[in-house]
């Protein structure tokens, strides 16, 4: 296979080098704090032949990558959740039990192999606080210093992962988006590797291997002889807009190997208070989206961002393939992460119970025969604060 990196914006193709990040052309006017344009997407061509290039096609071969557990994750059946709901073909994603509890590991762990393979010895990365534990914990399994930016306000359970997994915690006092542009700012001084959401690429291609474990599990439950099936609706939380867009990319790929009939339906689920993405879904054709920016307010701390560094791609890939979007409040998340904790057992944290209240406050549209995903994306002994007053509990 051939990989490149290509703007779906103007078409350029750049060679997949440690210091290309975005389009040159047009990235020219970005400005701090904003959504990014002129990120890039990873493109290959060629053939993909699973014995020989993984499960999934990437685009750095499965030797560099380190020795930790990353993605594989379980497809929960809950019968109780089911019953409840009506709805006999729901699935939960269980991306709570990657190794440092959350789906970022997946683009972690595609970086680090990236890194590895160009004998980079440093990454650099801002967070809300997963994406730092979880390049922390892969970057320890492979040998690398790790330097994290992340708001002083980040839950303990993150920043102490940070520091158990040996890593440089930078305290910001500030938000995310301003971690961000703290974190850039190191990387152009320093020429260190920036693990930055969006901003690097590698982190929107590393995270579409759940679609393709996703489809595997559907088809084998389908008994369709091992034939990978797309779910009919995908419930993905979102706050920059990385995960949603790597869950899109591995369906299209599944469509373009000819594995999959169809693209699910795939529901970009927010916070009332962080937004902007389900907002720009419907903005007037003709203006910027992106235009305003809106501080946000939520208790679900992962998906809580001003800006959505990887709005603009997330957006044409939604639209492109008729996703949708819902909004929830911060009470229907708490009220979520306490339904799905008793009625399946998994205990997710606010963000990710947003992905289920979203599909929660919408399935009344949705046909109950057909099949639908929710991406439970962190594990809810990371932000235990905010799960303990949901169940009256002080901490
Ligand atoms: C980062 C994160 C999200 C949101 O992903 P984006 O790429 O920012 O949209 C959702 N859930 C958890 C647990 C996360 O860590």
């Amino acid at each position: 296979m051939n990989w490149n990196y290509r703007c779906p914006t103007c078409g350029a193709e750049y060679a997949i080098d440690p210091g290309r990040y975005l389009c040159g052309a047009c990235s020219a006017a970005n400005v701090p704090g904003k959504a990014l344009r002129g990120v890039l997407e990873c493109v290959w061509s060629g053939t993909y032949d699973q014995s020989r290039d993984g499960p999934v096609p990437l685009p750095v071969p499965a030797s560099f990558f380190p020795p930790i557990p990353v993605g594989d994750t379980p497809l929960w059946a809950p019968d109780r959740l089911r019953a409840e709901l009506g709805f006999p073909k729901l699935f939960l994603k269980d991306d709570t039990c990657n190794p440092s509890g959350s789906y970022k590991d997946r683009a972690s762990y595609l970086v680090a192999a990236f890194a590895r393979q160009r004998g980079v010895k440093e990454i650099a990365l801002a967070s809300t606080g997963n994406a730092a534990s979880s390049m922390a914990a892969v970057g320890a399994a492979a040998g690398l210093k790790i330097t994290v930016f992340v708001p002083a306000t980040a839950p303990i359970a993150k920043r102490v992962q940070v520091l158990q997994y040996g890593a440089e915690l930078r305290e910001i006092q500030g938000n995310y988006d301003l971690a961000f542009d703290k974190s850039l700012e190191y990387s152009a001084e320093t020429g260190v590797l920036s693990r930055n959401t969006a901003y690097n690429p590698l982190t929107i291609e590393g995270k579409k291997t759940a679609s393709f474990e996703i489809a595997r599990a559907l088809g084998a439950a389908s008994g369709a002889g091992g034939k990978a099936v797309a779910p009919d609706h995908v419930f993905v939380p979102t706050g920059d807009g990385v995960i949603i867009a790597g869950v899109i990319r591995g369906f299209e790929d599944l469509l373009k190997l000819g594995a999959i009939a169809k693209m699910p339906i795939v529901w970009a689920a927010q916070a009332e208070g962080s937004s902007a993405i389900a907002r720009a879904m419907s903005a007037p054709a003709g203006t910027d989206p992106f235009a305003e920016t809106v501080a946000a307010t939520t208790t679900a701390d992962s998906i809580s961002v001003d800006s959505p560094r990887n709005g603009y791609y997330a957006l044409e890939k939604l639209k492109k393939y008729g996703g949708k979007a819902v909004t929830v409040s911060d009470e229907e998340i708490l009220a979520a992460q306490r339904l799905v904790s008793a009625k399946a057992g998994l205990f997710a944290e606010p963000s990710s119970a947003c992905a289920f209240a979203g599909f929660y406050k919408v399935r009344q549209t949705i046909d109950p025969s057909q099949s639908v995903v929710v991406m439970l994306t962190g594990s809810g002994l990371k932000d235990i604060k905010n799960a303990a007053k949901a169940v009256g509990a002080t901490v």
